[in-house]
């Protein structure tokens, strides 16, 4: 069976796909993204709950992304901060740490929390400042080794290590044995230093959303699963064909892989994100909580709903926990063990919250193990007429995969404008 022939065909919405169309309608080229799913957006979707926002995961948008910044009218996500620092639980306490930059009110217990030492914080203004020195390529053309590695070669001691930076680049990279690279650990810190981290009023899925509105509805397919590609068309499981001169497959790593005929070889990091409402949140401000304890099922917690009230209805707040590393056990004892470790740190309130829903992302990221390539050099074609963007071979995340959308949209353009036509 054959339908009407394009000259792309976009095998995913998601952020990369999404944005590869956008700028291919910028160009007037005919194409037709392709969607596994009944709902655009891939990974960064929002599902409402009895009046709470809930988000596919702990997704945050980073402000210093550019990309984003290019594409997207940040004014209309209506984007809220999170605190500049964290909260980190350890020792059996709360200790708050900031940028003392940003927030100088929380000089005192930044420089008097038990994680690390003086020549640690030291350390940590150097690394920050070498990590934002020059083009963000550079940090990708350093020599790469996990990140673990490097910071003990940095000279940063075990506990600042295990008390910091293992639940937060951990949590970033989804990784609890911190063994990504050191270049994306680099690249993160500079991210994160150079602006906000913020959760958009209406949800993560409002990004994709705002894309989407830039494209008529009749080139997006949903409910559309592409089975295979090969030059000149694609062919979905319902066994339509699809005719075009270039496919961009822009779907998660290992799928990309499957379409191409490839084996995947690049592991999945997994999250669990379990979200409770509450009658009050357990904490005074717009903060992560990273357990530093060393210890529990736990890596983050946070209260998205004093981020942005809109997470929350009137007089309840949303509170979001995050599990990462081993989740084999399933989503009622998750529940069990995770209402036990917040009953240590925050007490009895806790029986008082209910368990909305429990999110389970087997693909969030690939692992990103050493040598990690440079995300901003463009897509090449990996075999004639065929393209890909998002991870595949580069790195995940949100700046990388609408990056990665536009240089696929310019490599199409370009390949499109060679054919010469005849007369
Ligand atoms: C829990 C979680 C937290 C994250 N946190 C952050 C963060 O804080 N900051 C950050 O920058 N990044 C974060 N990320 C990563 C970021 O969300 C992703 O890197 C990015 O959204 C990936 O976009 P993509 O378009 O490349 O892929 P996807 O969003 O995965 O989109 C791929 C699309 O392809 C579709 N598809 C797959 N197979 C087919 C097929 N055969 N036919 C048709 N369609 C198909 C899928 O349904 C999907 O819609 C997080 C991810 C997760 C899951």
């Amino acid at each position: 069976m054959k339908s009407n022939a394009v000259e792309v065909v976009i095998v995913g919405a998601g952020l990369a796909g999404l944005s590869c169309a956008c700028h291919l309608m910028k160009k007037d080229v005919s194409f037709v993204v392709l969607e596994a799913d009944e709902r655009i957006g891939g990974r960064l979707k929002t599902d409402k709950v009895d009046g709470f926002l809930l988000n596919h995961g702990f997704q945050v948008l980073q402000t210093a992304y550019p990309e984003p910044r290019r594409l997207l009218d940040c004014n209309r996500l209506a984007l809220k901060p999170f605190a500049p620092g964290a909260i980190v639980r350890t020792e059996g306490r709360f200790y708050r740490i900031s940028d003392p930059l940003r927030c100088p009110g929380d000089l005192w217990s930044t420089l008097t929390a038990p994680i690390g030492g003086f020549s640690d914080r030291l350390r940590m203004i150097r690394l920050i400042s070498s990590a934002r020195r020059g083009e963000v390529s550079r940090l990708f053309q350093t020599p790469d080794m996990t990140a673990l590695a490097f910071l003990r070669s940095a000279g940063f001691s075990e506990k600042m290590i295990q008390r910091f930076f293992i639940p937060f680049f951990g949590g970033v990279c989804l990784d609890p044995d911190i063994q990504a690279s050191s270049r994306v650990f680099r690249y993160v810190l500079r991210i994160f230093a150079e602006g906000a981290v913020a959760l958009p009023s209406r949800g993560m899925g409002a990004i994709a959303g705002q894309l989407s509105k830039m494209l008529p509805d009749d080139r997006i397919r949903i409910a559309s699963p592409v089975e295979s590609i090969r030059e000149g068309s694609a062919v979905l499981r319902s066994g339509e064909q699809i005719d075009c001169r270039v496919v961009v497959v822009a779907t998660e790593g290992p799928e990309t892989a499957r379409l191409l005929g490839e084996r995947a070889t690049i592991a999945s990091r997994g999250e669990c994100c379990l979200y409770f409402a509450a009658p009050k949140a357990p904490i005074d401000g717009p903060y992560l909580i990273l357990n530093g304890e060393g210890s529990g099922i736990i890596n983050s917690v946070s209260v998205p709903s004093l981020v942005a009230g809109s997470y929350a209805p009137a007089g309840a707040a949303l509170i979001s926990v995050v599990l990462i590393g081993d989740l084999t056990f399933d989503d009622r004892k998750a529940e069990s063990i995770v209402r036990k470790e917040l009953a240590g740190w925050f007490g009895t309130a806790v029986a008082d919250w209910r368990h909305l829903k429990t999110y389970r992302i087997e693909h969030a990221l690939p692992a990103q193990p050493p040598p990690m390539p440079d995300p901003a050099v463009p897509a090449k074609s990996v075999r004639p007429g065929i393209y890909t963007c998002g991870e595949y071979g580069s790195v995940p995340g949100i700046q990388w995969a609408m990056l990665s959308g536009r240089h696929a949209a310019e490599a199409v353009l370009k390949e499109i404008a060679s054919v010469v036509c005849p007369d």
